[in-house]
């Protein structure tokens, strides 16, 4: 294949400068980069040729030489252009990391989102169904006013960090790939602070308790999350705050259950109220509310109350309470209600094998 033009590759006049040659180049390696483009030949001869042009380009002798003889002018420079990607990624490793966002060089300058905080709420019973505002007070760090959030004692500034000489993280050749890490003496940041502040002890932040009001709707349950939007740690250089996330706890009723939106709950009746059927007072979150027990009510049955549950957590109105009647046996007689039960039992036809007495 003939070569093309290194300018016509990239796109560029003669006159461009060493900025939009890289520029344009960061362009074009993103656009082809095989990454984006799996298993597609053409994306790949064009990411190979971009790279090709840019190496000579940003070369100011190669460049020169270019310029005068063409292609031919780089036979003698020992310049064969590139093997492959590894080829590629290690020559320019730090192009690379910079716009996928891999160096710590960037992050020293990008705007970063602020850390999302938990607080922890109980609630009881009825708070969770009816819902609850309240105030509550959390730790955050906020930036120290008296060194603006440098970290530096006020006249004072940070020197350039002799271990990376600014740079904010060190690259170490290993092969085909080039590695960088965060430089270890000033954490990535180029710089290191030799008068700390004393408010904030050097790391630009203070510890404050904000009080942040919070409304708990009706109808959360146990282990529910409550996001206040920005309400967490501020962004730094700009970044968003994060966001506080309130869990709730909600503790358990003696009497009560939740299912969903309904209440539930158990009421113990005796033989005869459900033979006889009668009036019974059910306790609710809103006082109590009467029932009537029709005459033959089986145990395990159940009534609605409806409008005595929680209230919905999304649109209006409230869930129902759901009352279950159980029937309790007598456990202790007196011998005047045995003697009215056996007779009961004998008018009811019922087996003389419950007789006192039977199994001596
Ligand atoms: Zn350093
Ligand atoms: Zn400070």
């Amino acid at each position: 294949m003939e070569k093309r033009d290194y300018y016509d590759v990239l796109g560029l006049s003669r006159g461009a400068s060493d900025e939009e040659i890289k520029k344009i180049y960061r362009k074009l390696a993103m656009k082809y980069h095989p990454d984006r483009n799996p298993g597609k030949k053409e994306a790949e001869e064009k990411f190979k040729e971009a790279a090709e042009a840019y190496e000579v380009l940003r070369d100011p002798e190669k460049r020169r030489l270019y310029d005068q003889f063409g292609h031919e002018g780089l036979k003698g420079t020992g310049f064969r252009g590139f093997s492959g990607f590894e080829d590629i990624f290690s020559t320019f490793g730090d192009i690379f990391e910079d716009f996928f966002g891999l160096g710590t060089r960037r992050s020293r300058t990008a705007a970063r989102r602020g850390a999302d905080l938990r607080y922890d709420i109980q609630l009881s019973f009825a708070e969770a169904a009816f819902g609850k505002e309240t105030e509550i007070e959390i730790p955050k760090a906020f930036q120290c006013d008296r060194c603006e959030g440098t970290g530096s004692k006020p006249g004072t500034y940070p020197v350039t960090c002799p271990g990376c000489q600014g740079k904010g993280q060190t690259i170490r050749s290993q092969g085909f790939f080039s590695i960088s890490t965060a430089c270890p003496h000033c954490n990535g940041e180029g710089k290191i602070i030799t008068n700390p502040c004393v408010d904030c002890r050097g790391t630009g932040k203070v510890t404050k308790k904000k009080k942040v009001s919070a409304k708990i709707p009706g109808g959360v349950e146990d282990g529910s999350r409550l996001r206040l939007r920005g309400e967490g740690e501020e962004g730094e250089r700009g970044g968003a705050s994060g966001d506080l996330y309130v869990v709730l706890h909600v503790e358990r009723h003696p009497l009560f259950d939740r299912e969903g939106d309904d209440i539930i709950c158990q009421i113990p009746i005796s033989f005869t109220q459900a033979a006889l059927g009668t009036e019974i007072d059910i306790p609710t979150l809103n006082g109590t509310k009467k029932i009537h027990v029709p005459r033959g009510t089986q145990s395990g049955h159940t009534f609605r109350l409806k409008g005595e549950g929680t209230h919905h957590l999304r649109g209006h109105g409230r869930g129902d309470q759901i009352v279950q009647v159980i029937l309790k046996t007598p456990t202790k007689l007196t011998k005047k209600q045995e003697e009215l039960l056996r007779e009961f039992a004998r008018i009811n036809g019922e087996e003389t094998i419950l007789k006192k007495g039977f199994w001596k």
